[in-house]
């Protein structure tokens, strides 16, 4: 009927692939199989006792009853300019370069509407994170895919793209670390793609949500570059640093032009944080060295002891330098759809299909760090047990 016939930007999503994987999920769940779920990005660990304290003592404090301040609770907003002080030596000034945000994920998505129109585009990482594309559709503008492929050490390949996209393009995406290779960037990289936005005159939006998960030393922030300040927004978020993906908080900081461009959007849709998660969210961040540390500690404990049995039984994998996600090869002969269906049915153990990420991630499945380190082992033993 055409009453309810979806509008053009929902129908030009791209398609949900997993439908028949998760059915299968299900229904081996419902079944009482033993399944180990490697497939989604949540922490398995609860938040540390010390945010839920603050949240508990906020929310019993009447003044954070009534709606939140626009741009978020001023506390917060100088405790993150500190952070990034600290962390990135980069100085943002709390009232201007820093905006809480609802998690990354709705101001990724609403971002665009305050830059893009009709008929521009957006250059866009794939595989990658799917709201990057979704909120340039929703904004009326056409993502133009940029794929990261091993080859090019899951680097898009900025010379590849066309003249004429880039003089359409009004703003280009970066997610490092990346997800779901587990890239870390360069300098040379961002150095590299603020360049090319500066010929291009584009925007640069770069999700950083990744950027306190890193093996290897210290992940870079893009604003940490030279000339980065002038036109790039990024976006970080406290969901996956401090177990905190349910609480949805996190925040755009950079440009003041763009973060007030966000804003603009926000002021119009959201009615901010409630207070006492921004208040949380503060304490998480002051607490971070007596949390964070000791969470990555766990996760490169998890991802060696994974990916070390993985190779062991002769399933190559490079093992990330950042993030908790593990980008598989799959196994010669199979599709991502084929190789994840497989390894549900005979296997027990659920992993997501490349594919859905973006084209170019078909030939991989990607597993997450979100169990123990002894049920990763277990999975990597049921996985590499299948006659490939
Ligand atoms: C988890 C994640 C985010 C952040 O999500 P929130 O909305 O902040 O919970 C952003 N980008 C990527 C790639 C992610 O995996």
């Amino acid at each position: 009927m055409a009453l309810f016939e979806l509008s053009e930007r929902l129908q030009k999503l791209p398609p949900y692939l997993f439908a028949e994987i998760d059915k299968k999920k299900k229904a081996a769940i419902a079944a009482g199989r033993d399944i180990i779920n490697l497939g989604i990005g949540d922490p398995d660990r609860p938040t540390p006792q010390f945010i839920i304290d603050a949240l508990t003592e906020g929310a019993n404090d009447p003044a954070t009853h009534q709606y939140a301040l626009d741009n978020g609770d001023p506390g917060l907003r100088r405790t993150i300019s500190e952070f990034f002080a600290r962390r990135y030596a980069v100085e943002l000034d709390p009232d201007s370069q820093v905006y809480p945000t609802i998690g990354s994920k709705e101001a990724i998505n609403h971002f665009p509407l305050a830059y893009l129109n009709e008929g521009d585009a957006a250059l866009v990482p794939e595989p990658g994170y799917p709201p990057y594309r979704s909120g340039v559709i929703f904004a009326g503008a056409d993502p133009v895919l940029m794929p990261l492929l091993a080859e090019n050490d899951f680097f898009p390949d900025l010379g590849a793209i066309s003249d004429a996209d880039a003089a359409r393009a009004k703003a280009i995406y970066v997610n490092y670390p990346n997800s779901p290779s587990g890239k870390l960037a360069t300098k040379e990289f961002f150095a590299d793609v603020l360049k090319y936005a500066e010929k291009h005159d584009l925007i640069v939006v770069q999700d950083a949500a990744y950027a306190e998960m890193s093996y290897g030393g210290r992940a870079l922030s893009i604003l940490e570059m030279p000339g980065a300040m002038e036109r790039s927004i990024e976006f970080h978020s406290l969901s996956k640093t401090f177990n905190m993906t349910g609480w949805r908080v996190g925040w755009a900081c950079g440009s003041a032009d763009l973060v007030a461009g966000l804003g603009r959007i926000k002021t119009n849709l959201d009615s901010g944080i409630f207070t006492a998660v921004q208040r949380a969210a503060t304490a998480a961040l002051e607490g971070y060295d007596s949390f964070v540390p000791g969470l990555v500690e766990m996760y490169q404990g998890r991802r060696d002891a994974f990916c070390d049995k993985l190779n062991e039984l002769g399933l190559k994998v490079d093992p990330p330098e950042a993030t908790f996600y593990c980008w598989i090869a799959c196994p010669e002969g199979y599709s991502s759809t084929d190789a994840a269906s497989r390894i549900l049915e005979e296997a027990d153990v659920v992993v997501t299909p490349g594919l859905g990420f973006g084209p170019s991630g078909e030939g991989f499945i990607r597993a997450t760090l979100t169990v123990s380190a002894e049920r990763l082992v277990e999975a990597a033993e049921r996985m590499a047990a299948l006659d490939w």
